[in-house]
């Protein structure tokens, strides 16, 4: 990596204020964090604002083109936007590139909203702890990335702890993910034993200085080779030899396979710390791709100077109790959004207006001006906004391909405690399935008024529980039903196996029908019994 001009300013919006959308999206990178809980995405999206802020401070402290008043804009914005881990989105600069973090829940059981908040992001950076390697939870994140074909970034944090061998690390990457692992920070010392770090691209050897107080940020120097030799001794030879051994085996970073989701590029580091974080912004301004023409349902490439279109990636209710407001989360596509123009809604072919945008930076709202194609923003609405919906200018005919649903795993069925009280039930059921916290499903045995929840985890079921009674005034009832695995079944499913004790056949409210049964063995004896089983829609995770 090359290192950035400390002394370069701060971009201005004004000086490209009659820029092109896509002149706009050329200066924007948008990516999310994908990890397995505990191995650092809270820590590491600090780390990331830290460096920048940083990288900032000394540009303002170098004082270039009269622009003093880098840091504070940069202060200005993190204090009014009150950065923090709970945050739907931090933001931050490096030299003229604003980069987007979207958050991903952390929990396991939260999966399907990471999977939303994947459309809504063209790269991702796959977080692993050194100890643990490739988690359970990344694994199945990374399938996601995978089905979108999203670049990924690979940090293997947690380097000044004892961990893995470095290259085995890779081998676990590789055989794990399919991604050919390129090093582009490779570290000098093993795990808890960290001495510096080698810029493949550069050949330049860093000395990192741990901080000696807490809060502090490590300090990297650049070396000469002879200096490294004689500092690391035996160290800088075992770096030298293990990226001579990835070169040899063609494992050198190639942004077109990088891009085309073949290769990942690979950095080493410790979040807590701020080792390597520089480089990792650096990557996302120089490697990670901006936002690119997303395509429409008929596969067509939207031009992100075509006017402005929005995809909805995330709905969410109640955030502000002296509201009750329903907030959709956006992701700018295409053209220019500004909160003076009517929005169209193809879904229901109703408008919308845009006046209530907000930008979803920290926890507290503010109004929003303008946003161009990476950008995401809230979009306060009246219930009507689903994952997966386009909104979009008058002018637009662009509709985008809707979010596929996960096969739920878990089932509870669920009766309002107080029964005088049941329009409030199904309304908010209604609703929390339309955010798509849970899966709302009927059959006609159990009839209209007593629905069962589906969900991919248990979790989402206290969540809904809770919001019956927090926002609806409708405390829930919810029995667990003994089944975890739902073949989703084409079109009527009692055409295609009878009713029998062991299983339980629902409807979803989007229409497709699902045979519940107890597990997986239950699924393949069914299988065997009713062979148009096999020709089911989905099979989990998409
Ligand atoms: P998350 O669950 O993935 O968001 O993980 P957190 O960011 O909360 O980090 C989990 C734990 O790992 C915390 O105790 C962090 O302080 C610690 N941690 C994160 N990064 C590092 C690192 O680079 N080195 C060390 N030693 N600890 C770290």
């Amino acid at each position: 990596m090359s290192t950035p001009d400390l002394a370069a300013p701060a971009p201005s919006d004004q000086v490209v204020v009659d820029a092109a959308p896509s002149e706009h999206a050329a200066r924007r990178r948008t990516v999310a964090i994908i990890s397995h809980p505990d191995a650092g995405k809270s820590t590491l999206t600090e780390a990331l604002l830290l460096e920048a802020q940083r990288i900032h401070e000394a540009g303002a402290t170098h004082g270039k083109r009269g622009r003093p008043a880098t840091v504070s804009d940069w202060m200005e914005m993190e204090q009014s936007r009150g950065i923090s881990i709970s945050s739907a989105a931090v933001q931050c600069r490096i030299d003229d590139v604003l980069v987007t973090v979207v958050d991903t829940p952390g929990h396991a059981d939260f999966s399907e909203d990471t999977f939303r908040v994947l459309s809504a992001v063209d790269a991702v950076i796959m977080l692993i702890d050194a100890a643990k390697g490739v988690e359970a939870q990344t694994r199945q994140l990374f399938t996601a990335c995978a089905a979108r074909g999203l670049p990924v970034v690979t940090f293997v944090n947690k380097w000044d702890r004892p961990g893995l061998d470095a290259l085995a690390l890779l081998e676990e990457v590789e055989a794990t993910t399919g991604l050919v692992p390129t090093p582009l920070l490779w570290p000098v010392g093993v795990a808890g034993e960290l001495h510096g770090l080698l810029d493949v691209t550069t050949g330049a050897p860093l000395a990192v200085t741990r901080p000696q107080h807490a809060g502090e940020r490590a300090v990297h120097t650049p070396v000469s080779h002879p200096d490294a030799e004689r500092s690391w001794g035996a160290g800088w030879t075992s770096c030298l030899e293990e990226v001579a051994l990835l070169r040899a085996n063609g494992q050198v970073h190639d942004q077109e396979l990088f891009v085309g989701h073949a290769s990942t590029p690979v950095l080493f580091g410790a979040a807590s710390l701020g080792i390597g974080i520089r480089t990792l912004l650096e990557v996302l301004r120089d490697l990670v791709p901006p936002p690119q023409p997303r395509r429409d349902v008929g596969g067509t490439p939207v031009a992100l100077d075509a006017p402005f279109t929005g995809y909805v990636f995330k709905v969410q209710s109640g955030m502000n109790s002296a509201h009750r407001d329903r907030f959709a989360y956006v992701r700018t596509c295409s053209g220019r959004f500004d909160t003076a123009m009517t929005l169209q809604h193809p879904r229901t072919g109703r408008t919308l207006t845009a006046k209530y945008a907000q930008s979803v930076f920290g926890q507290r709202r503010e109004a929003l001006l303008e946003a161009w194609p990476g950008d995401v923003f809230g979009l306060v609405h009246g219930g009507q906004l689903q994952p997966g919906d386009t909104i979009r200018a008058v002018s637009s005919r662009a509709v985008y391909p809707g979010m596929p649903r996960f096969d739920p795993t878990s089932f509870v069925s669920v009766g309002p405690v107080d029964s005088s009280r049941h329009k409030q039930f199904h309304r908010g059921l209604e609703l929390l399935d339309a955010e798509g916290t849970i899966q709302l499903m009927h059959s006609t045995a159990r009839g209209p008024q007593n629905p069962v929840l589906g969900a991919v985890g248990v979790l989402q079921f206290e969540v809904a529980a809770d919001r019956m009674e927090r926002e609806y005034h409708c405390p829930v009832v919810v029995s667990p039903l003994p089944f975890t695995r739902a073949l989703a079944v084409p079109g009527h499913a009692h055409e295609v196996v009878p009713a029998g004790r062991d299983r339980e056949i629902l409807t979803r409210s989007d229409g497709q029908d699902f045979l519940l049964v107890s597990d997986e063995h239950a699924a393949r004896a069914l299988r065997r019994r009713y062979p148009r089983l096999w020709e089911t829609a989905g099979e989990g995770a998409p």
